[in-house]
């Protein structure tokens, strides 16, 4: 894996080198340290689960995740607002996932969901 932000050969290690211990099932990722950007891995495998995002898009995709969160609360399941989110964006199951998502997906769903904010009351 590549890093997106200086094109150098990012660390294949735990993300315990970021957060300080291992976090979620699936801990390996790519990380380069200088840029500040990872990204995870499928099931611990050398498989990215996508891009390599750094400090802002990191930064968007949990305000995004704030977002959701937030707005599926109130909802029957989570797994509705999934399934919700991937039609609202179409997307296909697997780039349903925020974790996943590039700058500009990150920004349409914050659109899309502060848009749902001011209709549902
Ligand atoms: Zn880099």
């Amino acid at each position: 894996m590549i890093c997106p932000y200086c094109k150098k050969e990012a660390e294949w290690c735990s993300n315990e080198k970021i957060y300080g211990r291992k976090y979620g099932k699936s801990y390996m990722c790519y990380y380069c340290k200088p840029c500040d950007a990872y990204v995870g891995c499928h099931n611990n495998t050398k498989h990215a689960l996508g891009i390599m995002a750094n400090k802002e898009l990191r930064k968007l995709r949990m305000e995004c995740h704030k977002l959701f969160d937030k707005w599926w609360q109130g909802k029957s399941s989570r797994r509705c607002c999934y399934d919700w989110l991937q039609w609202k964006m179409s997307l296909s199951p697997q780039q349903a996932h925020i974790g996943m998502f590039d700058k500009e997906k990150c920004l349409k769903l914050l659109e899309i969901l502060k848009e749902e904010q001011l209709t549902n009351k």
